[in-house]
């Protein structure tokens, strides 16, 4: 009985795409959105939460692999992007009595100077666009 409801699951699963590092954030997400439904009592939140269990679910028994992949590509580099931010952000504010941080007014990527070097010409490492900074 079981081996059987196991063999069916399979077969129904098969050439369908299945849980990726998206559908699972989706479901956590679905599931905080629940609990803030009971927890404030406002009824939208748990529309959003089932809303979000049955996008996963959709991607879930997808058959269009190809697409539900390159959407889960995209969530993982913003993500990835968020966490990298984050921490340059921290390592920022750890070091900031050392280092002077600025942007590079061209490309707009983060520069930083030892502090009290004075005036000294920078070269952006990224788009080596030189200009003139004191710190
Ligand atoms: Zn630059």
């Amino acid at each position: 009985m079981w081996q059987n409801m196991k063999n069916g699951f399979r077969r129904f699963m098969q050439g369908r795409y299945g849980g990726d590092q998206l559908s699972r954030a989706q479901l956590i997400a679905g599931l905080v959105c629940y609990l803030l439904a009971l927890i404030s009592r406002v009824t939208l939140f748990s529309y959003i939460g089932l809303a979000l269990y049955f996008w996963a679910l959709f991607r879930m028994f997808s058959r269009n692999v190809e697409k539900r992949g390159e959407e889960n590509r995209k969530y993982l580099a913003l993500t990835g992007n968020a966490k990298t931010s984050f921490r340059q952000a921290k390592v920022r504010a750890q070091n900031s009595k050392q280092y002077k941080y600025f942007r590079c007014p061209k490309c707009h990527s983060y520069l930083k100077l030892p502090r009290g070097v004075g005036e000294v010409t920078v070269t952006c490492g990224k788009c080596k666009n030189q200009f003139r900074k004191k710190a």
